[in-house]
Formats: structure tokens, sequence, C-alpha cells
């Protein structure tokens, strides 16, 4: 079986359809959506749309929290960009369209297992907001050590948008490191970040996805180019989202 994973989406609908159709093309038997379908970027309404009719399941992130509960611990742009999402939702004319759309929204889940992988936005001690930094390898390794001692085998995160393999060491590969390939070890616990499909921060702006092949026990991680400027223009035109969230989707930060 060979599984599409997805995160981190962002509102940003053409880096995700860009990304849905490499998916297609890889013939991926089904995709998962680690969450953050919401905040930031243009069209948050199409990209609920997609997610619920494309992706297997999809957990809930903080930004799908911020814009359907409260913003929680967010800067200024991003409780801007939340209400502003929240909005998008409320103005749909239809009662029954709407009711739909937040009930997709209220049923996504924390966390949940998936074969061997535990799933969660975040970490799996606060699976909606902690993150688990690349740097946290090396400077923090009594919190890695918390955080694997709460994964059994396999854990799949995303929130950081910054894509990679965390092991047990506790070590960070980059998918450059890798050949964009990791070859899971019998003996290892493992976490994987597929990165960000809407708003990449490794200083890379194309579209991130990974692919877990179950048979192989490996993943492979995938970047996409897709019309930044067109997602950038949009947001410059929506005075309530920050002319900032599209300065960075051009520099991938
Ligand atoms: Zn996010």
């Amino acid at each position: 079986m060979r599984t599409a994973i997805i995160s981190d989406v962002h509102g940003n609908l053409e880096a995700l359809t860009t990304v849905l159709g490499d998916i297609d093309n890889r013939k991926a038997d089904r995709i998962i959506c680690l969450g953050d379908i919401l905040g930031y970027g243009p069209n948050p309404v199409e990209c609920v749309e997609l997610i619920a009719q494309r992706c297997e399941w999809s957990l809930l992130g903080n930004h799908d929290y911020g814009a359907l509960y409260e913003p929680t611990n967010f800067n200024a742009a991003a409780e801007q960009a939340a209400y502003w999402t929240r909005a998008q939702f409320d103005k749909e004319p239809d009662g029954e369209e709407a009711e739909r759309r937040w009930e997709f929204l209220g049923q996504l889940r924390v966390r949940c297992l998936f074969n061997s992988f535990l799933c969660v936005h975040g970490s799996p001690r606060r699976p909606i907001n902690e993150y688990i930094f690349p740097e946290d390898a090396i400077n923090s390794p009594v919190k890695m050590s918390q955080i694997f001692d709460l994964v059994d085998h396999h854990c799949l995160v995303g929130h950081t948008h910054v894509p990679g393999v965390f092991t047990n060491e506790p070590e960070f590969y980059p998918p450059t490191d890798l050949g964009g390939v990791y070859k899971f070890n019998d003996d290892e616990r493992v976490i994987v970040n597929p990165g960000s499909v809407g708003q990449p921060r490794d200083m890379d702006p194309r579209a991130s996805y990974a692919i877990l092949d179950e048979d192989e026990m490996s993943v492979e991680f995938h970047r996409l180019d897709y019309d930044v400027e067109a997602v950038a223009r949009k947001i410059y035109a929506i005075p309530e989202l920050n002319n900032w969230l599209g300065d960075r989707l051009l520099e991938g930060r």
C-alpha cells in the first residue's frame, strides 16, 4: 500500500491541486492529511472541499482549531487570518452547505493510529500545538526522549512545515541528506514530517509532501513547483491577510 501524506495546506489551493495531481500520477492508494487545512491562505473553503473529497481522513491542526473554535497563541497576523478564514465559511448563503463544512471540520480528530503509525499534527504529547523542530534533535535531548517515549514504532507529524525524518538517536535528517528516500530500520523509532503543501518553511518555496510505502517500509519526499506568485497576489489583494503571508511563500520561510 502506498499512502500519500500531506499536511499544512493552509488554504493554498494552487499548491494543493498541484500536489493532488502529482499524487494521482504516482498512483498512491490513498491520501491522509495531518491537519492545518486552514489559516494564512486565500482559499480555505475550496481546500476543505478538496480534502473532504480526496483524503481518507484528516487530523485537526492548530489553525483548523483556530478557525473552528478560537485562535490560541497566535500572533496578530495569524489571528486576523483565522477570523477572516472563519468569515469565509460563514458567508456561504446555502445553510446546508455551510453546515456540512462546519461538520467536516468539527469531526477532525486530534490523533489517530494508522497501522504502526501514530499520527498527530504537532507532537505525541501535545497533539495540536507542540512543535518538533529539526534543531531539537541537537538542542533538546530531554524533550526528544520524552516525545519518543510516546512513540511505539513510528509517528507522523506536521506543524513545523519542515520535511524530514527524526530518529530516536536523536537525529534529524532532511530529505536532501537522504536522497529523498528513507528506509525504516527494524530497531529504531522514527518520526516523519512530510513538510507543508501550502507554506514551506525550509527556504524552498516548492510544495512538499511524502509517500509512505508500507510494503517497502520506506518514505519518499517530493517537492513541486506551483504558481506561488498567483497565490501571493491573492493574499496581497485581501486586506485581512497580512502581506507578509504572501512574501514568505515566495521565499519558503
Ligand atoms: Zn501549519
